[in-house]
This record gives structure tokens, C-alpha cells and sequence, in this order.
């Protein structure tokens, strides 16, 4: 998972317009043509790549261009059990197509309990925005000192762990070539860093 990440925040012109199109019979939810329905779904996908540096919230991998995966804009608690907060940018992240694609993360429920404030209520899955993620979510090393290997230091950490597959063999060899690849990029010159990243291209 991402640490530090903020969701999107919403002008106060299109938090009006967002809740006058709700007001409107006939309105289709997400799916909506509303104006205000149309730039939220925008917003949310523009703001939420940069600050995700174009990686998927859940599996960290790079989505769009970069990572020929889809990004999704990816309700934390799905939009289909909890319609109240399809329009709220605290419950909205990118993901890629996988993690929210159906054999991982689809429309499983991510709420223990719900409460009229969204940050109030509690949570299954380690929230990327409410929670402190090392607080739930750990790695061990190995004789060659990679932290790739991801473990739960809390019941939600192993719940989202599992759930997410984000201790699958893949995702662990994953996460230890991304950290070699720091390793090694760490020690190239600059002018080497330059050629490796436009190269790669790797968003940073
Ligand atoms: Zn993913």
C-alpha cells in the first residue's frame, strides 16, 4: 500500500454543483452525465494519479500509460453497498484493474460499522487515508536485508494483506526488485539517474 497519501479536495463550486445534480430526479449516481457528476470523476483520476505518483493505491504497481494497466478510480467502501459516499473524494483512490477487479477486491465489503460521518466509521481494510498504514501493515527482511516480504501487525493489516493478495509470490518478488532497482539507482551519478529515468521512466 501507498503511505501519505491525501484524496482529492473539492472547490466549493463544484461541491455545490455535486449536490444540487443529487437533488435532481432521475439522477444516475457515478454513472451520471450531471456537469458537476462528469469534472468529479475527473478530478478524482487527475489528482488522485499525481498523488499517487501513477501507482495502483493497493499493490503500488504503476497503472496507465506507464504500467499498461487500467487505473481505476476505486470506491474503498464499494459505491454498490454504500451509495452514500460514491461523491466523496475520502472514499475514492486509484487502483489498478486488478486489485479492483473482481478476483480481489470487486465489491467485498471494507466496513465493520457505519457512522453518518464517514471518518467516523470503522473500517475492515486499512484505510489509505484515515489510518497510519505501519501501524498495520510490516516487512521482514532477508539475509540480504530486503524488506519485501509484507506481514500484518494488526487484524485489519492481515485482513487487507489477504484480501488483496498482496502477499502472492508475484508481489513479493515485485517488491524486492523495486527495491534492488532503488538500491542500485541510489548509487548511479546524476547524470546516470537522468538517462535511467527518462529511460524508465519510473515517476520520480
Ligand atoms: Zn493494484
Amino acid at each position: 500500500m501507498q503511505k501519505g497519501i491525501k484524496p482529492a479536495s473539492l472547490g466549493p463550486d463544484l461541491k455545490a454543483g455535486l449536490e444540487k445534480a443529487m437533488k435532481r430526479k432521475g439522477f444516475k449516481g457515478w454513472d451520471s452525465a450531471a456537469a458537476a457528476a462528469v469534472s468529479f470523476r475527473e478530478l478524482v483520476m487527475d489528482v488522485g494519479l499525481k498523488n499517487q505518483s501513477h501507482k495502483c493505491i493497493w499493490c503500488t504497481l504503476l497503472v496507465g500509460e506507464r504500467g499498461r494497466r487500467t487505473a481505476h478510480r476505486d470506491h474503498i467502501a464499494p459505491k454498490s453497498l454504500y451509495p452514500q459516499w460514491t461523491f466523496l473524494p475520502e472514499n475514492i483512490a486509484i487502483s489498478c484493474e486488478f486489485c479492483n477487479g473482481f478476483m480481489v477486491k470487486g465489491d467485498l465489503d471494507t466496513v465493520s460499522k457505519v457512522d453518518a460521518l464517514y471518518e467516523n466509521s470503522e473500517f475492515l481494510i486499512v484505510h489509505p487515508y484515515l489510518d497510519d498504514i505501519g501501524v498495520h501493515i510490516g516487512f521482514s527482511e532477508d539475509e540480504a536485508k530486503i524488506p519485501a516480504v509484507i506481514f500484518g501487525l494488526s487484524e485489519r493489516g492481515k485482513w487487507t494483506i489477504s484480501r488483496l493478495k498482496l502477499d502472492s509470490d508475484f508481489m513479493t518478488l515485485q517488491r524486492a526488485r523495486e527495491i534492488l532497482i532503488d538500491r542500485e539507482y541510489s548509487k548511479l551519478r546524476e547524470e546516470d539517474q537522468d538517462r535511467v529515468r527518462s529511460a524508465l521512466n519510473f515517476g520520480r
